[in-house]
C-alpha cells in the first residue's frame, strides 16, 4: 500500500498547538468526509494495527475535498486497543483533524473526563460521545447489569472539565416513524446541544427526507448546530445482515428491502457499481440539504475509501442543481417507501421541495396516542408521594414504590424527573432520553414493552409537560441498582 504515501504531502504537526483542523473546516463551510474505521482488539500489537490502518489515514491526508477518520468503538472497553493511544499514534502528524468515539458502555463519569483528557494529550480534540451500544446477542439480564453512562451527563462533564480545547458532539437518529418516537429522539438532541454538544452526527440510513427534516428541525429552532449525516457503503454481507434485520437501531421498508434483495443478485461488478453511485448520490444530497459532511460506515479497504473521495471530487466540481440531484435522487427510488410501512410520520409536509426551509412551513398535523387512566393515575400518585423522593433514603417506602413503579432501589431516586416512570425499566437504563435503538413501532428491540420514552412522551403530552423531556437534565447514578 505503500502507492498512497509516496503521493502525499502530509500536513504539518500541530499536535500541542491550538489548531483544531477538523473544526475550522465546519467553521470555513467546507463540507467533510469521515471514513468510520474500527478500534483493533486489545491482543492486536498497536504497530501492527496503526500499519494496517495507516493507508486509511494517508489516503484521507490525500484526498482533494476535506476528509478525516472517525474512529468508532462498537466493543466493550475491555476487548479493544486503548482508542486513544490507537488514533494518537495513528493520526500523529494531524490528530485534530480526526474524530473519536467516547463510549459510555462501563464506563463513569471520571473515566471519560479523564479519556478525554488523555485524547487531549495526543492531539484528538474532536470527542462524539455516545452511551454505547449493546453487543449482539446479549441477554436482556446481561444489558441489565451492564452500565451505559448517557452522552448528555458525558457531555455536561467535559463541559465543566475546563478543557477548553475539547470540541464535544453527539448522535441523533431522525429516522424514526411515528410522532412519538421521533419528537423523542429531537427532544434528546436539544438537551444534548443544551449540555454541550457543539455537532450532531446522524444514525445511518437512507431517507433523505428524515435528514432535511433534521435540519429544518433544527433550523425552525434557530439552533445552529454543524450536523453531520452517518451514511453506509454496502457491501453484500451489510445488505444481507440489513435484510434479515440483523442490524439494530437500522430498519429497512418493506420496498428498500425488496430492492436491496434484488441487488444481492447482481454480478459484483454491478453491485458495487450500483453501491458507489448510491452513496456518491447521498453524499451530494447531504451536501446540498446543510449538512457540515457526512461519515461514512461499511468501509471495507483504503482503495474503497479512495474511489469514495475520488468521485466526490468530481462531484463537488459539477455544480449540480438542487433540482437535478432531486431527480436523480427520485428516480434513484423509483416512487419506492422509504418508510417503515404502516410507520411514516415525517414532521413537515413539503419536504425535498426545497432545500430552505420555507417562510411558511407546515407541520404535519400528527396525535399522540393517549394514556391510559392506569398510567395518569400513578403519575399523579407519584407526585402526590414522592415529589422528594430524591432526598430521601433509597429504601424508604421500597414497597409502594416498587409496585407502582417497578422501583430498582436506586442510589438516588430520580422519579420526580423522569415523569415518575423508573429508568431502570429501560433496559440500558437510560435516563434522560431514548436510546436509538427502538423498532419501527416505537417497542424497545431489548424487552417486550414500549420504549420507556414513548411513554413518558404520551405522558408529557396528557399533562402539558413537553419541557420537562428537553430540559430536565437528569445526573447520573454512576451503577446500575442491584436488585434487577
Ligand atoms: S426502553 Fe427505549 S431507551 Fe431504553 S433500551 Fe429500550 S428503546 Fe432504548
Amino acid at each position: 500500500m505503500l502507492k498512497y504515501r509516496d503521493s502525499i504531502q502530509m500536513e504539518l504537526n500541530f499536535s500541542g498547538s491550538r489548531q483544531n483542523i477538523f473544526r475550522e473546516r465546519i467553521q470555513n463551510g467546507e463540507f467533510q468526509i469521515l471514513a468510520e474505521i474500527h478500534a483493533p482488539s486489545a491482543d492486536t500489537k498497536l504497530e501492527h494495527a496503526v500499519q494496517r490502518n495507516s493507508d486509511y489515514a494517508y489516503v484521507a491526508a490525500a484526498s482533494k475535498v476535506p476528509a478525516s477518520l472517525a474512529l468508532i468503538q462498537t466493543e466493550d472497553p475491555v476487548d479493544i486497543m486503548d482508542p486513544v493511544q490507537f488514533l494518537g499514534e495513528l493520526t500523529r502528524d494531524n490528530a485534530s483533524a480526526h474524530l473519536l468515539y467516547l463510549s459510555g458502555r462501563n464506563s463513569d463519569l471520571n473515566q471519560s473526563v479523564a479519556k478525554a483528557k488523555h485524547a487531549l494529550s495526543h492531539g484528538i480534540k474532536n470527542i462524539c460521545s455516545v452511551s454505547g451500544c449493546v453487543r449482539d446477542g446479549m441477554e436482556l439480564s446481561r444489558i441489565q447489569q451492564t452500565f451505559f453512562l448517557e452522552s448528555v451527563n458525558t457531555l455536561q462533564a467535559l463541559a465543566q472539565s475546563g478543557e477548553d480545547e475539547l470540541f464535544c458532539g453527539a448522535t441523533l437518529n431522525p429516522y424514526k416513524y411515528t410522532p412519538c418516537d421521533s419528537s423523542i429522539q429531537y427532544f434528546k438532541a436539544v438537551k444534548k446541544v443544551n449540555c454541550g454538544a457543539q455537532f450532531l452526527v446522524t444514525q445511518m440510513g437512507w431517507d433523505m427526507m428524515k435528514l432535511q427534516e433534521v435540519q429544518w428541525n433544527l433550523w425552525r429552532r434557530n439552533i445552529n448546530i454543524p450536523v453531520f449525516a452517518r451514511l453506509l457503503y454496502l457491501t453484500p454481507d451489510t445488505m444481507a445482515d440489513l435484510c434479515a434485520g440483523k442490524i439494530r437501531g437500522i430498519h429497512l421498508s418493506p420496498d428498500v428491502e425488496s430492492l436491496f434483495r434484488k441487488e444481492l443478485q447482481y454480478t459484483a461488478a454491478q453491485f458495487q457499481s450500483v453501491q458507489f453511485s448510491r452513496l456518491q448520490l447521498h453524499i451530494l444530497g447531504a451536501k446540498m440539504l446543510g449538512f457540515s459532511g457526512v461519515q461514512i460506515a461499511g468501509i471495507d479497504s483504503p482503495e474503497v475509501l479512495e474511489r469514495i473521495l475520488h468521485r466526490t471530487s468530481a462531484d463537488f466540481r459539477e455544480n449540480i442543481s438542487f433540482e437535478d440531484w432531486f431527480e436523480a435522487y427520485r428516480s434513484a427510488y423509483d416512487r419506492l417507501n422509504l418508510a417503515p410501512y404502516p410507520y411514516r410520520y415525517y414532521m413537515f409536509e413539503d419536504l425535498l421541495k426545497s432545500v430552505q426551509l420555507p417562510e411558511e412551513f407546515a407541520i404535519t398535523n400528527a396525535t399522540v396516542p393517549p394514556c391510559t387512566q392506569k398510567e395518569l393515575f400513578r403519575k399523579r400518585l407519584g407526585e402526590l408521594l414522592f415529589s422528594h423522593a430524591a432526598e430521601l433514603p433509597p429504601g424508604e417506602r421500597k414497597l409502594t414504590k416498587k409496585f407502582l413503579f417497578s422501583c430498582r432501589s436506586c442510589d438516588r431516586c430520580r422519579l420526580p424527573q423522569t415523569l415518575y416512570l423508573c429508568p431502570e425499566v429501560c433496559p440500558k437504563g437510560m435516563s434522560n432520553g431514548p436510546c436509538g435503538a427502538s423498532k419501527p413501532d416505537g417497542s424497545c428491540p431489548f424487552r417486550d414493552m414500549e420504549c420507556l420514552f414513548s411513554t413518558q412522551m404520551r405522558l408529557a403530552d396528557a399533562c402539558g409537560e413537553y419541557e420537562k423531556l428537553e430540559n430536565e437534565y437528569v445526573e447520573t447514578t454512576g451503577s446500575r441498582p442491584v436488585s434487577i
